[in-house]
């Protein structure tokens, strides 16, 4: 089974992934444009009649900005918790009940020759969510919005092949910056983002052979650059003797424009 994967774009800006096989596809949050969703897939070759629908993590703009337009203009359903759902729907938001489709969490579901399991992640939002993917024996996790890694999420991380996890400030930055300290305690906390030093650290505790590609994720865009994350992650795993087998190989996703697609083959 061919299975392709690229982010579209990815940060506190706007996250939005697409993943999908030899005839379908799926997109991971719409929080840019639905124009540039659109125009990004083209580019790629990817027609959106093929997308089947839009798992959404949780109801913060830099996730949801497109949603709106993206499904009623393409007919696509989207997916998350009841309770998420609550958290988007208002009555600014037009979204037709035709496109709605609630979720349970840590239950698989099927869609376009996807399993996929929601599970529940700490995050300063009414519910957040991240999602497991798996496709024949490829598994993917995609944690993007989490303050800390908790006993329910790590599992789902650990067992992943490809993995999306969140690398967002240097530590160092935040503290000096100009944020006032209110949204740097948020920012820090259990419910806010992870941390460089905390996603390196993570990743240096849990990294197995099974784990062949690690995709650092939503960046700040005031408090972190690529080098950083991957100093840091560099630095952790040589303080630790962890050394990478030749499959196995890390990047940064942009966080204003694609990916290369990334090719996972079973
Ligand atoms: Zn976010
Ligand atoms: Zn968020």
């Amino acid at each position: 089974m061919k299975l392709n994967f690229c982010s579209l774009s990815s940060g506190s800006s706007g996250n939005c992934y697409y993943l999908g096989n030899e005839f379908h596809g799926i997109l991971i949050d719409a929080g840019i444009s639905a124009t540039s969703i659109r125009k990004f897939l083209k580019n790629m070759d990817i027609s959106m009649q093929t997308i089947m629908g839009v798992l959404i993590t949780h109801n913060h703009t830099d996730h949801i900005k497109g949603l709106e337009v993206l499904i009623r203009k393409n007919s696509l359903p989207a997916f998350t918790s009841n309770k998420i759902w609550k958290s988007i729907l208002s009555p600014r938001n037009k979204i037709s009940t035709d496109c709605i489709r609630e979720i349970p969490l840590m239950k698989k579901f099927h869609l376009a020759g996807f399993d996929i399991e929601a599970f529940p992640v700490c995050h300063d939002a009414p519910e957040t969510i991240g999602f497991h993917i798996c496709a024949g024996d490829k598994k993917i996790t995609i944690a993007t919005d989490l303050g800390h890694i908790c006993q329910t999420a790590a599992p789902y991380i650990r067992a992943a092949n490809l993995l999306v996890i969140e690398s967002n400030y240097d530590e160092q930055m935040l503290a000096n910056g100009s944020y006032p300290h209110f949204l740097k305690a948020r920012i820090k906390s259990d419910h806010g983002h992870l941390g460089n030093h905390q996603t390196s650290a993570f990743l240096a505790d849990n990294i197995s052979d099974n784990l062949n590609i690690i995709c650092l994720a939503h960046l700040s865009k005031n408090n972190n650059t690529p080098e950083l994350v991957l100093q840091s992650l560099q630095q952790t795993f040589s303080e630790r003797g962890i050394a990478l087998n030749r499959q196995q190989q890390i990047s940064v996703l942009n966080r204003n424009m694609p990916t290369d697609m990334i090719r996972l083959t079973e």
